[in-house]
């Protein structure tokens, strides 16, 4: 029974016969000491297109060779998201979700402020006043939000209006739907 010569030999490694994605997208030979090859491998052509187009590739490469190894992925990864992001949104780039971000941390901020201070009124109201009758008419004063550090002794509720004015800043929604 002779069999037939196997067609392929597998050899140790087919991975350094196909250069990273950085050489086959500058055409050129893909040496085993190539920079790029660890962080931008052939099955991810865009990422290192999207570097380049931002960057550029010799930046990138000074760069790499500037950061120690175990920080060059992160390096690479960085890069890459700020390079999509830029492609994205050319005004503001990666910056522009930094900025969304911060102010949703400044309302969250705010909101949670109001909240502790209405809770705070609230278990003060509910220890000094004996009629429950007191407490709904001055939950239902409304208005009120925005004067938490200084709330008046009557009328601070978050009523209503406050959820809606909260619900209504519709810049985040449309910045996420941006980004992607
Ligand atoms: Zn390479």
């Amino acid at each position: 029974m002779a069999s037939a010569a196997a067609g392929s030999s597998s050899s140790s490694s087919a991975y350094s016969n196909s250069p990273c994605a950085a050489c086959k997208f500058l055409r050129r030979k893909c040496l085993p000491d190539c920079i790029f090859a660890p962080y931008f491998p052939p099955e991810e052509p865009q990422k290192f297109a999207n570097v380049h187009k931002i960057f550029g590739a010799s930046n990138v490469s000074k760069l790499l060779n500037e950061v120690l190894p175990h920080q060059r992925e992160d390096a690479v990864n960085s890069l890459a998201y700020e390079a999509e992001a830029r492609l994205k949104d050319p005004v503001y780039g990666c910056v522009g979700a930094i900025s969304v971000l911060q102010r949703q941390v400044i309302r969250l901020q705010k909101e949670l402020d109001a909240t502790n201070a209405h809770l705070i009124r609230f278990a003060y109201t509910n220890n000094t006043t004996t009629t429950s009758s007191t407490d709904d008419s001055m939950m239902n004063n409304g208005g009120g939000y925005g004067s938490h550090h200084h709330p008046p002794p009557q009328g601070y509720s978050s009523g209503g209006a406050y959820y809606g004015n909260y619900n209504g800043g519709g810049n985040y929604s449309s910045w996420s739907g941006g980004m992607n």
